[in-house]
């Protein structure tokens, strides 16, 4: 699945909560949470996330670490079922921005994969992209960030 040609993002209702749900849940107040989107494998340019796969990982309030053997659990999962993961979305204590490790270590190594930090732990209601960091991966640890105008072309959240 080329994720570059990709131009919408449509996010199902449940999607979003179960996302919030599982960053606040994991994440407890102290800790950062990362969890992928997964859709169904095709190179049309609107998508629809069909699931949240949230891996084992290790957090601190500063960072996480996905152990390699869960990624490879991820990668099985993805072949049996026909998906692929077309962004990952970690949360920040503070405000939301790429840290040079997030630069540096994205979870998948496909052009066009969406990273998205979600600011405060997760913890904010409300306008569900205000604050929100989304770049986009062009290979070579190399990311180009995501206007919020852009931002809110690209995803659709459905209610
Ligand atoms: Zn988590
Ligand atoms: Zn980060």
């Amino acid at each position: 699945m080329r994720l570059e040609l990709i131009r919408r993002v449509n996010v199902p209702q449940q999607i979003w909560q179960e996302t919030e749900f599982c960053m606040r849940k994991c994440g407890a107040k102290h800790n950062e949470c990362i969890v992928f989107w997964l859709s169904q494998q095709t190179d049309e340019p609107e998508i629809s996330v069909a699931a949240v796969w949230h891996p084992k990982h290790l957090a601190t309030a500063i960072g996480y670490d996905v152990p390699e053997d869960e990624i490879h659990r991820l990668h099985e999962y993805l072949y049996r079922e026909r998906k692929a993961v077309i962004a990952q979305l970690h949360t920040h204590p503070g405000s939301a921005f790429h840290s040079p490790t997030d630069d540096h270590w994205p979870m998948i190594h496909s052009r066009g994969f969406l990273s998205i930090v979600v600011p405060f732990l997760c913890s904010n209601g409300g306008d569900r992209l205000a604050g929100f960091f989304v770049c986009r991966y062009l290979g070579d640890a190399q990311w180009e960030d995501i206007s919020i105008s852009n931002v809110r072309e690209l995803f659709h959240f459905e209610r």
